[in-house]
């Protein structure tokens, strides 16, 4: 049952105008952003983007097509916002920046697109389970088990790049709503975003593993949905403010005491942009926990540390997502879980926190400096020796695997949470023999 819940409401471009004029052009911010790093222009660096959107904003120019490039230009990656010296939320601009040139330009065709599948679950869900059964006609495997390449040219996805393919069977449609814990445990919420329910399940899998061992029940919200971010970076305000207030509507009906996230696009969607809707979402964005960080306070270390130690795995090397990096605590989480997996040891990667070069539509649009940021943490990886490359990040695993594949490194990224629930799951304890466990725990609706 649909229930009234408050409008979420996005801030126009003039709404930051007081930030914008905070951006005193002292060009710091050049030194630390990635593609104007790649690029050299002064139009692909935070102190341009800010000019573009103010001359914009003042109707000093039209919203062209140039303007529309400059702008499509930026990873979202915050670097610059965590460097700059008056803290100018560029990443915020640069969003509402596009709202505006599609306001005036109306949506791309990828937009209208990207639109349809996100407001209708039901179609990204036949999508998933169609696209696996048509795998062998739109894709062909690359010469390793890393993933799937397209057989035909299309617009916006090069026929180079290494895709993974869809999961047979969703995370969600593959859980109960509610996973028991420990008897005087609180009920957390489980945000699963597009990508681990439809490609990386196993993600969620031991995301569940992790929440279990420390006793939390668990609830996994059907209704739930996408952040919003892949539409707020696509410039479309209306799907992204759909799409809140959905995840208002699914989490609310819960009474929780924190909202999991598992990547840390999502964690952002569900913070940093979530919570400037209005005051329920604010409300709502101050119960979102990264995983990470949560599973560190509730004292898993010592758990992973005490489990039985199984044969030298290979070394993994660590990549820190952009997205993570807003929070000195948030960012050393992953390492200290990996850090505490017996039998894996950590390999010092060079640029273990440079942006991996995926950036929402960035690199859709702008694949070969995508693919010029990935192939320099590509290299870094291989100089570091690392058996695995590890990260806190479907997107960054989509991208860092790609990069390896185009290097022709044979190694696999993948997500510390996987690495935890194996070690949970093959140390047959907590749990497996603990009633908490997802796959044997007394499962209830609430
Ligand atoms: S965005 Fe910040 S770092 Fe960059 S020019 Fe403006 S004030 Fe300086
Ligand atoms: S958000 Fe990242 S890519 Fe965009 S201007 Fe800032 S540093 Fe550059």
């Amino acid at each position: 049952m649909k229930t009234d819940i408050e409008k979420p409401r996005l801030k126009t471009l003039s709404d930051y105008r007081p930030q914008m004029a905070q951006c005193v052009k002292c060009g710091l911010c050049r030194a630390h952003c990635p593609v104007f790093a790649e690029r050299g222009r002064e139009t692909a660096v935070a102190r341009g983007k800010i000019t573009l959107a103010q001359a914009l904003l003042d109707g000093d120019i039209g919203p062209d097509d140039k303007v529309a490039k400059s702008l499509s230009q930026c990873l979202l990656c915050g670097t610059c916002a965590r460097h700059c010296p008056n803290q100018v939320p560029v990443d915020s601009v640069v969003l509402a920046a596009r709202r505006e040139l599609a306001a005036h330009r109306g949506r791309s065709l990828f937009g209208r697109g990207l639109a349809a599948v996100l407001r209708r679950p039901r179609l990204m869900q036949m999508l998933a389970f169609g696209v696996p059964r048509l795998a062998s006609l739109l894709f062909r495997r690359v010469p390793r088990q890393s993933g799937l390449r397209l057989r035909f040219s299309t617009p916006l996805l090069s026929r180079q790049r290494s895709l993974p393919a869809f999961a047979r069977k969703s995370f969600r449609r593959s859980h109960a709503e509610f996973i028991a814990g420990a008897p005087t445990r609180p009920v957390v919420a489980l945000f699963t975003g597009c990508m681990i329910n439809y490609i990386y399940p196993k993600v969620g899998e031991g995301a569940l593993r992790a929440l279990t061992a420390v006793g939390f029940h668990v609830v996994i919200p059907k209704d739930q949905g996408c952040c919003g971010l892949p539409a707020l970076s696509a410039g479309d305000g209306d799907t992204a403010r759909e799409l809140a207030a959905n995840n208002l509507r699914a989490f609310s009906r819960h009474d929780l005491a924190h909202i999991v996230t598992l990547c840390a696009s999502c964690h952002s969607g569900m913070t940093r942009y979530f919570r400037d809707l209005g005051p329920a979402y604010e409300k709502l964005s101050e119960r979102v926990t990264d995983i990470h960080s949560l599973l560190v306070d509730e004292g898993l270390e010592t758990t992973l540390r005490d489990l039985p130690r199984p044969a030298t795995a290979p070394g993994a090397a660590l990549h820190l997502p952009c997205h993570l990096q807003h929070d000195a605590r948030q960012a050393a989480a992953p390492g200290r879980l990996l850090d505490a997996l017996a039998g894996i040891e950590r390999v010092p990667m060079d640029k273990s926190e440079a942006c991996c070069g995926l950036g929402g539509t960035f690199s859709l649009y702008h694949y070969p400096t995508s693919r010029r940021l990935g192939a320099i943490k590509a290299e870094a990886f291989r100089r570091s020796g690392a058996g695995r490359l590890v990260t806190a990040c479907p997107g960054c695993i989509m991208q860092l695997q790609d990069s390896l594949d185009q290097a022709g490194l044979p190694q696999r990224a993948c997500h510390v949470l996987e690495l935890l629930g194996e070690a949970l799951e093959e140390a047959h304890q907590p749990a497996r023999t603990n009633s908490s466990d997802p796959t044997r725990a007394e499962k209830r609706e609430l």
